[in-house]
């Protein structure tokens, strides 16, 4: 990343994540509601040493994915479940969209893709470069969420990401976003999607497991879905089908356990006729993070591949004459370290994006925004009523004349 003339926060980011946990350990980093003390808000320039670790929790063995041969191999990876998942029995809505759900298929396991430097895409590098986003918020039609599985701000800021940096420059961004705690994939998701803590959508698990039910509602895909709009959701852990409940997603896909096939099947579901609300999950950053290490070489490679296919969903997008009208919200459920993620605070901060018409460019903004907002914002940019028993509020900041 090449932004670190935009604020302060950034010139010094081993600092400032320094600063950030003393402070979240301080104020109980474990807390899950509303923060009362936004990460911000703790002194920056914390000269204490970090305070022990808090407790680790141990991941999910459905979390751990075997070890790349690339990789030193920790020994949290050897796992028993770490095996294929079955096939989500839950059965996708039939599609109010004209939208064809491409037949899921399982990997046979979720091994990431070997991790090889991406070639530069020059041309779709220019090209998001270039895209102009105008208007305001009234124009926004659509949103698009895009969750970049387990991918910490420190790891954009350190990878090579041209892409997510140009569509940084044209919108509002914070690298102090927070998670919930136990911050694991489902239970995160759920958050992201439902607009709400753990507590509430209860959702305390990170399988996929039919005979532990579904999130209690209502979600963002109820929502919209209920106010007669059409909704779609790309996911490249099977487990997120936990987050769909009857009648809310139109298009539910699962393609495969890697950034690449998550992406061929969003650009199919975009190509033809982006649904009002597109989630798509990108897991490769989380894999190869349990694999290879949080920060590791091999996963800033993941996270510079991530940032081409994001390019090239963007640039589906604009094709599709879409771009004037949507909001584009890019974040991640966790981070992580060492080869895992739970409660500790590298975990727990994770990077927000939104890019759109009528959000200001270049913008940084407000501590304390939580992962559940993410839902709320979705909702309040299409207009809908957010439901009264979420904890998530709509970043008002990303909106104007609104
Ligand atoms: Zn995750």
């Amino acid at each position: 990343m090449k932004l670190m003339n935009t604020a302060p926060l950034r010139l010094k980011h081993g600092l400032v994540l320094a600063g950030m946990l003393v402070g979240l350990f301080l104020t109980g980093c474990a807390e899950i509601d509303r923060p009362g003390t936004p990460a911000s808000e703790v002194p920056m320039e914390a000269t204490v040493s970090l305070p022990p670790a808090p407790p680790t929790i141990t991941p999910a063995p459905s979390q751990i994915t075997p070890a790349s041969p690339a990789s030193a191999t920790p020994t949290l990876t050897a796992s028993p479940t770490s095996t294929p998942f079955p096939t989500p029995t839950q059965t996708p809505v039939a599609a109010s969209s004209p939208t064809t759900t491409p037949v899921p298929t399982l990997a046979t396991s979720p091994t990431p893709e070997p991790v090889t430097k991406p070639t530069p895409n020059i041309q779709l590098q220019q090209k998001i470069e270039t895209l102009t986003i105008g208007g305001s918020s009234d124009d926004i039609q659509r949103v698009v969420i895009i969750s970049i599985d387990g991918l910490r701000p420190d790891a954009w800021e350190q990878a090579d990401t041209p892409i997510l940096d140009a569509l940084r420059l044209k919108g509002a961004f914070t690298d102090v976003a927070q998670t919930v705690v136990p911050a694991t994939t489902l239970i995160a998701h759920a958050s992201m999607l439902g607009g709400m803590t753990p507590e509430k959508h209860g959702i305390y698990w990170n399988v996929y497991d039919p005979s532990l039910g579904l999130i209690n509602g209502p979600t963002l895909f109820s929502e919209a879905h209920n106010a007669g709009l059409r909704t779609a959701m790309v996911a490249g852990k099977p487990r997120l089908a936990h987050i769909v409940l009857p009648n809310s997603v139109d298009n539910y896909n699962y393609a495969g356990y890697t950034d690449q096939q998550t992406v061929e099947a969003a650009l199919a579901v975009i190509q033809t006729g982006l649904p009002d609300v597109l989630f798509i999950h990108l897991p490769n950053v989380d894999s190869v993070g349990h694999a290879a290490g949080w920060m590791s070489a091999e996963q800033l490679t993941t996270v510079s591949i991530a940032d081409g296919l994001v390019g090239e969903l963007v640039a589906a997008i604009d094709a599709g004459g879409y771009l004037p009208g949507t909001l584009l919200v890019i974040t991640a459920d966790h981070g992580g370290h060492g080869f895992e993620h739970g409660d500790a605070p590298e975990d727990i901060i994770v990077p927000w994006l939104a890019v759109g018409p009528g959000v200001p460019a270049g913008l940084t903004l407000q501590p304390g925004l939580m992962i559940y907002d993410t839902a709320a914002t979705a909702l309040y940019a299409l207009n809908l009523p957010i439901p009264p028993t979420w904890d998530g509020r709509p970043v008002l900041e990303i909106f104007t004349g609104k």
